[in-house]
């Protein structure tokens, strides 16, 4: 197919869009945005929210707003994530950063059983959760050890990978369910499955799908998860992140710290901890109420499109950015680094190049009347194409390929250093 008649298809597909108006629901100036599993768009509804929240509630209202608004604050927010993530909203804790909550969940899955010594993970898995890992094990497990499942190609593992590592030792597995670099997919329940044949629990982070792909914590019999957001969930720069429990493993499980807000009756003062049973009592303390409530916005978009019908857009713009590349890209020197099978894919796809980071930069930075586009770019040479369906249109992927191709052509990548900015 030529050019001219992937863009035919482009707009024929936007045509046709049912979720195209959500959009206009986000700030957007002129420039093609393809980072939203790192940082989402704004909603334009929480700059009236922050506003609002600011001026009258934390403004005028002061300590009173604690019992007129931000108490209910984390359960509301939580009830909204439940759904995005296939859970009950009694299963959902959110507050502070994704690998704290990982941190309580890896601590408290250690604490279970602490006879079983190994722990297992992946060479695809996000570092901050190798880190928290590694430092469990320095600090207060030291006869445990961590096993690193190593990708044959860097983009997926297999079941059988896992299957060989699983045995009776295990105290967990913790996989990333759509990962950072090449957005390989695992089957969730199948993974659980698996585990759960040895006793052995699996926390998943689920920062990379929530928003983008269906979850069904509850369908697949998930015992623990975190997640984050601010990326696909479009919550703002270090919104709080998620944490998930089954319900029947709540009162099982030890919060590694004890605090005020995870207490019984915290209003009491009194001296003696005492764990509520609740999912709060992985709480610990005052919840960051600007940014929580600065999240509810972009979950409402999400729920209000549907997880299925945004999944079922993803693909086909996945596909179609896909196919392109195939034709164009790896011609000049261009190779894929994610699944080519759909049902093994996130929202994201991953490109290499030898220039890879000065593509990037020419990209992000053109010096001439070109758009701006704005990808990211993660070592040793990816550049990750990230797709937002909420506001993400074909055309823009269309123009993302051409414009791409066009600074390979012309060699535009040469105007840059090769040296790295602090935040790529
Ligand atoms: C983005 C991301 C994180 C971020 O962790 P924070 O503690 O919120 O900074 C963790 N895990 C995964 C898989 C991620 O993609």
């Amino acid at each position: 197919m030529n050019l001219e008649s992937y863009y035919q298809k482009a707009l024929e597909f936007d045509k046709n869009d049912s979720l195209a108006s959500f959009k206009y629901q986000f700030e957007s100036h002129d420039e093609i945005y393809l980072d939203g599993n790192s940082l989402g768009r704004l909603p334009k509804k929480t700059i009236e929210l922050t506003t609002d929240l600011i001026q009258n509630q934390w403004g005028k209202r002061l300590i009173r707003s604690w019992n007129e608004h931000w108490m209910e604050l984390p359960n509301k927010i939580a009830a909204k994530i439940a759904k995005i993530v296939g859970a009950r909203e009694d299963e959902i804790f959110v507050g502070e950063s994704t690998s704290i909550n990982f941190y309580k969940l890896a601590y408290a899955a250690l604490n279970f059983d602490n006879t079983r010594k190994k722990i297992i993970s992946d060479s695809l898995n996000f570092p901050t959760d190798l880190y928290v890992l590694q430092g469990l094990i320095e600090q207060q497990f030291p006869s445990h050890s961590l096993k690193i499942i190593e990708s044959k190609d860097d983009i997926c593992i297999t079941e059988e990978q896992i299957a060989n590592e699983l045995d009776k030792n295990t105290a967990f597995l913790t996989l990333s369910h759509v990962v950072f670099k090449s957005a390989f997919m695992y089957d969730m329940k199948k993974i659980n499955e698996m585990a759960h044949q040895q006793n052995a629990f699996v926390i998943w982070d689920l920062s990379h799908a929530a928003g983008a792909v269906p979850i069904h914590l509850n369908d697949s019999n998930a015992d623990m998860a975190v997640g984050c957001t601010y990326k696909y969930l479009n919550g703002g720069p270090g919104s709080p992140a998620f944490l998930y429990i089954r319900k029947d493993l709540q009162e099982k499980l030890i919060n590694p710290i004890w605090a005020w807000f995870s207490h019984q009756r915290p209003f009491e003062f009194s001296l003696e901890y005492q764990a509520k049973s609740t999912i709060q009592r992985f709480s610990t303390g005052t919840p960051s109420v600007l940014s929580l409530a600065a999240t509810e916005p972009g979950l409402d978009l999400l729920i209000k499109a549907g997880i299925s019908n945004l999944r079922q857009k993803s693909v086909l713009q996945s596909s179609f950015l896909l196919e392109m590349v195939q034709q164009y890209l790896v011609p000049i020197g261009f190779s894929i680094a994610s699944p080519l099978n759909i049902n093994q894919r996130g929202s994201h796809i991953s490109i290499q190049h030898t220039e890879g980071y000065r593509i990037n930069r020419a990209m992000i930075e053109p010096f001439d009347s070109s758009k701006p586009i704005i990808p990211d770019f993660r070592p040793p040479n990816n550049i990750r194409l990230g797709i937002a369906p909420l506001y993400n249109t074909f055309q823009e992927l269309y123009e993302t390929v051409v414009r791409i191709k066009q600074i390979v052509e012309e060699k535009q990548y040469e105007h840059f250093s090769q040296e790295k900015l602090k935040v790529t």
